[in-house]
């Protein structure tokens, strides 16, 4: 199977390759809890690239709001509920304003790119056929 985060070869009953597995094991221990410093710090830790992080948190799964939507979301109802408002933001919110607003990402350090995926080895299937040159 295909890594559905990075389109890597994932493993043949796996849906996720082990570093994008990590990324979200990482992220799911610190949403809510770190901020995106921290968060990258962690990443850093653990030895995964950017191109890679990047990847999984930009994927929108099935049509759902990506984690850095999730992340964005959970921390301004942190900041919200400080403030004594009731948080209800959801990363579907969050996902509307970007989109509205993709020039400005003041969100994190990274500058999320749409086509950062790294691609270590595997051969890359191109789905869509824009790309006819092939630079092998
Ligand atoms: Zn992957």
């Amino acid at each position: 199977m295909r890594c559905r985060y990075c389109r890597n070869h994932a493993g043949l009953f796996r849906s996720s390759c082990p570093s994008c597995i990590r990324v979200v094991e990482i992220f799911e221990r610190s949403v809510g809890r770190a901020g995106w410093t921290e968060l990258v710090d962690r990443f850093a830790a653990a030895g995964l690239t950017k191109p890679q992080v990047d990847c999984v948190l930009d994927a929108e799964i099935g049509g759902e709001p990506s984690l850095r939507d999730r992340m964005t979301a959970e921390m301004a109802n942190v900041l919200l509920r400080n403030l004594g408002m009731p948080g209800r933001q959801s990363p579907a919110d969050v996902r509307k304003i970007r989109r509205g607003a993709n020039e400005a990402s003041s969100e994190g350090t990274w500058i999320s790119s749409g086509d950062a995926c790294p691609s270590e080895g595997a051969p890359q299937e191109q789905d869509h056929g824009e790309d006819t040159a092939r630079t092998a």
